[in-house]
């Protein structure tokens, strides 16, 4: 694919991401539709960050649960970088969440969605790859009932922990404690990104309540209990699994193989279609 072969959409601003924007296009040969992300590569860095993404990308590609990668242009003239994804016409799990408008997902169509955030993260960790910013606007879905993680393979700032304690914005956060410490990514810490955000969707509200400094998100995340779903409102099965991953100790949370064969993700889960009827039900 070249640039010629993709006709943008006038108007069509799917999402901003933290460097650049997504609008909707398409493949003209196919008619297949996309999303593009243009991210302006004014400096060597940036550069290099979506250089290491589309890396990522061609290098998990082969997953139903990551999100296909056609192409990436560079226009080294412009400095303007074009990468084109599969368009994923239900948008992330944050809109899913919008969409709910202060409910939480149903238990039962949760399980199915979790079944495949995990199997996405367990391809990509079998092939020694860390997400990194798993969170809800990173999550896409489609109306076939199909989940899929994105914005994987991402250089990061390596002094992200550091520069955030001196600079707290109050935007939530799906990190981990030993990251909130400052020890390095791992396995583990995706793993809690996604306690985090199956807590997030269980009950329609992020985890900590009251995150208004860096002081406090570090007393919720080393020194509190751990966010735990209350066994009253919510399934046995979702609530263990849930604990199971925002357990603090990196040494007792499990992986994702050990996750994968978990009740809560194979025992009555609906098939992908019954979770898309529900998901078209709402969306319009
Ligand atoms: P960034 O990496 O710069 O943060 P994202 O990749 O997270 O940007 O994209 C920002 C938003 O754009 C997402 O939250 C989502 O709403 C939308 N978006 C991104 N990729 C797609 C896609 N493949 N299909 C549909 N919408 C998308």
């Amino acid at each position: 694919l070249s640039p010629e072969d993709i006709e943008l959409e006038p108007d069509s601003h799917l999402g901003a991401g933290a460097c650049g924007v997504v609008m909707k296009g398409v493949i003209k040969q196919s008619g297949i539709p996309v999303a593009v992300k243009t991210v302006k590569v004014d400096d060597q860095a940036k550069r290099e960050q979506l250089i290491n993404e589309i890396r990522g990308l061609v290098a998990a590609d082969g997953c139903v649960n990551l999100v296909h990668w056609y192409a990436g242009f560079m226009s080294k003239r412009t400095m303007i970088v074009h990468v084109a994804l599969e368009f994923m016409d239900l948008g992330s799990l944050a809109d899913l969440k919008k969409r709910l408008g202060g409910y939480g997902v149903e238990p039962v169509y949760l399980s199915n969605i979790t079944a495949q955030i995990m199997n996405g993260l367990d391809y990509l960790h079998k092939k020694k790859m860390l997400h990194r910013d798993i969170k809800p606007e990173n999550i896409l879905h489609n109306r076939q009932g199909e989940v899929k993680l994105t914005d994987f393979g991402i250089a990061k700032d390596l002094d992200q922990t550091l520069a955030m304690a001196g600079t707290f914005v109050g935007t939530v956060t799906y990190m981990s404690p030993e990251r909130c410490l400052g020890q390095d990514y791992s396995f583990a810490s995706d793993i809690w990104s996604v306690g985090m955000v199956i807590f997030e969707l269980s009950t329609g509200r992020y985890p900590f309540a009251d995150v208004t400094s860096f002081v406090v998100l570090f007393d919720h995340l080393c020194e509190q209990p751990e966010p735990r779903l209350d066994p009253e409102y919510f399934p046995a099965e979702l609530v263990e699994f849930d604990a199971y991953c925002l357990t603090r100790d990196v040494s007792r949370r499990p992986d994702t193989e050990f996750l994968l064969a978990h009740p809560f993700v194979t025992y009555n889960v609906p098939t992908v279609e019954q979770l898309a009827e529900w998901l078209v039900s709402f969306s319009g």
